[in-house]
């Protein structure tokens, strides 16, 4: 099957498009199918926003779309940045100076209360109408400092507890399994599945 990821976020989707490969599903970008739309996200939730891009595009394509929206989730400021995360530091986004802002708004905040989690929706959407919704999450720490330079985003200041590395310093195979992305789309296979749309068991 053929799905366009309905996102302009290319590290994002370059981790969609791995994770949905191993399962035998055919990406295409909206710039290869000539689209370049950027939906308003303005939704108080991430899955309203994941509906909100989801339906956007599939409005403009006979293809079925598969929209994600994410963030991160701080216990300390109130689940902030969350459906704020791409823009926390103000437009453009810019994945540096969003860290940097966070790293201020923690600095002083101790050790047992910087908990904080990884939040992902998608919205898998058709014509007008939209056909499944997963979400995911993953809980770990906000660090004081930045480690790895893999990854995107946030990731070299989320500690993952159980393997005391940050999402930049785990290899893209181990964060896609622990990852909020990761759990998601997960579960939107199986809904692949159920649609008839996939066959066959995960690789
Ligand atoms: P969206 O494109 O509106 O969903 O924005 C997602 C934003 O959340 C990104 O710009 C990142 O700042 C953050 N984010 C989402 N997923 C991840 C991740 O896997 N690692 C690091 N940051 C992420």
């Amino acid at each position: 099957m053929r799905l366009l990821l309905a996102s302009n976020n290319a590290k994002k989707r370059a981790e969609l498009v791995r994770i949905l490969g191993r399962h035998g599903v055919l990406v295409v970008v909206p710039a290869e199918v000539g689209l370049a739309i950027d939906p308003v996200e303005d939704g108080m939730t991430f899955a309203d926003n994941a509906r909100k891009k989801a339906l956007a595009f599939a409005a403009v394509t006979d293809l079925p779309v598969l929209a994600d929206d994410s963030g991160l989730a701080v216990d300390a400021l109130d689940g902030a940045p969350g459906v704020h995360s791409a823009r926390f530091a103000g437009e453009p986004t810019d994945d540096a100076r969003n860290r940097r802002l966070l790293l201020e708004r923690m600095a002083g905040v101790p050790e047992g209360r910087r908990s904080a989690r990884f939040v992902c929706a998608l919205a898998l959407a058709r014509g007008d109408t939209v056909l499944a919704e997963t979400s995911g999450a993953c809980e770990g720490r906000i660090l004081a400092a930045e480690r790895g330079s893999g990854g995107f985003g946030y990731d070299p200041l989320f500690l993952d507890p159980g393997s005391g590395l940050t999402f930049a310093e785990l290899d893209s195979s181990r964060k896609d399994a622990l990852s909020h992305r990761g759990r998601a789309l997960t579960h939107m296979v199986e809904s692949l599945r159920r649609l008839g749309w996939i066959e066959g068991r995960a690789q």
